[in-house]
């Protein structure tokens, strides 16, 4: 009984804990923009940014586990393109189909970009090393997570993207107190 009681309240608690949100994204701009958003949201100090970013040295971030859904074509990396704009970077961010992860490490944050969609065994993140870089101090968007079970953490946040007429519907769910935290800055 007192076990049914504990899972109960932990299942309460983590329904408290989701919440979901949405927003219509009418075309591509759109998306960049709100990567743009979604960057700024997970500054550690967004009311104290520099309005001219400097190439190469970042901003310093809350981090956190983004997990990014969607079929392919649906904006995963058009997304994560205008979130690395947000952080001041104006290199190409190319799709990392083939080679798992791509690593932005600046000067004042560290955020990888993961497309796990070719992963053939979870355990290959691990033969790559790049399993370090799921540390809470980084950012981490994972486009196909679920190609990485076991290996890749939980979300902090679940980005799913749906077409929508000629554009995209996105929508989003916070699963912890860092996740709430981002998305309240989103939607406050
Ligand atoms: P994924 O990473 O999900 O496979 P990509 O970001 O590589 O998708 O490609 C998405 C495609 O959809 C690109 O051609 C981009 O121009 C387009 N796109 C992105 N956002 C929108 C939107 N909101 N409305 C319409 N087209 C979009
Ligand atoms: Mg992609």
């Amino acid at each position: 009984m007192a076990c049914l009681i504990n899972f109960l309240s932990f299942a309460v608690i983590l329904c408290a804990m989701t919440s979901e949100y949405q927003i219509q994204l009418e075309d591509e701009a759109a998306t960049l923009r709100f990567g743009a958003a979604l960057a700024r949201a997970t500054f550690f100090d967004p009311e104290n940014v520099p309005t001219e970013l400097i190439e190469g040295i970042g901003v310093p971030t809350i981090g956190g586990i983004i997990h990014l859904q969607g079929d392919l074509g649906a904006g995963k990396t058009t997304l994560t393109r205008g979130l690395m704009r947000g952080y001041g970077y104006r290199g190409a961010v190319k799709s990392p189909t083939y080679t798992i992860v791509e690593p932005y490490e600046f000067e004042r944050c560290c955020i990888y970009h993961f497309d796990l969609y070719r992963l053939l065994d979870p355990e290959e993140v691990e033969y790559l090393g790049a399993d370090d870089y799921f540390n809470r101090a980084n950012l981490c968007l994972i486009e196909w997570a679920e190609n990485g079970a076991g290996i890749v953490p939980a979300a902090d946040l679940k980005i799913e993207i749906e077409s929508a007429g000629t554009g995209r519907l996105l929508k989003c769910q916070s699963l912890t107190d860092k996740g709430a935290t981002i998305a309240k800055r989103l939607w406050p």
